[in-house]
């Protein structure tokens, strides 16, 4: 007998019709390209840095991961983490219509509600201290800090999960991250890792 909390962060993945969506999950649950994602438990997540949450496994590597960077010059800053259920759908349907954006349009640069790795709390976006420009943009593959993520990130159980190219139809994105370090990440995002892996 499955303990029922597991049961339900384990299945986080039925169907999600959301209002303003024509499109519907594929029958690998995802939309337009994105996995579905419950929400991290409350006893989970820890506040990393004012305003920031993450899951407290992924905060340690993290922060780890940061020192290393520091003591190799880099300046690996985070800027965004957990991001609640209501504050993914708040974000997406207001810069959608801030846009003029269909919410179709919308979901072809960023994750719906409900579709987000951050609501796991093991997903983080980074960013330069050095060329804080750069900050959410492509142009944030050619800065150190992204260099160096490519070098050294995997040692901390980081992948990058929209890899330029990805099979999963994302838009890459070389800022947004995630944690695989532990047994529950990785259920979580085993589907989408056979989009990400790289076959040797
Ligand atoms: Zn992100």
């Amino acid at each position: 007998m499955v303990a029922p909390t597991l049961l339900s962060r384990r299945q986080p993945t039925q169907s999600l019709e959301i209002s303003g969506f024509r499109e519907r999950p594929d029958a690998d649950g995802r939309l337009l390209g994105h996995f579905p994602y419950g929400e991290a438990q409350a006893d989970q997540l820890i506040v990393f840095q004012p305003g920031i949450e993450l899951n407290v496994q992924a905060a340690e590597a993290l922060d780890t991961m940061m020192r290393s960077a520091s003591a190799d010059g880099v300046d690996l800053r985070l800027l965004s983490g957990f991001r609640s259920l209501a504050l993914q759908e708040s974000i997406f349907f207001d810069v959608a219509s801030e846009r003029n954006q269909t919410a179709e349009e919308r979901a072809q640069v960023s994750a719906p509600p409900g579709y987000s790795e951050h609501s796991t709390g093991y997903a983080v976006d980074l960013g330069d201290g050095r060329a804080p420009e750069t900050n959410l943009s492509q142009s944030f593959q050619d800065t150190d800090a992204f260099r160096w993520l490519q070098d050294h990130a995997a040692r901390y159980h980081f992948v990058l999960s929209f890899p330029e190219g990805n099979n999963q139809g994302v838009m890459y994105e070389p800022w947004h991250w995630r944690y695989e370090g532990n047994a529950d990440a990785l259920r979580l995002f085993e589907p989408a890792s056979r989009f990400t892996r790289r076959d040797p």
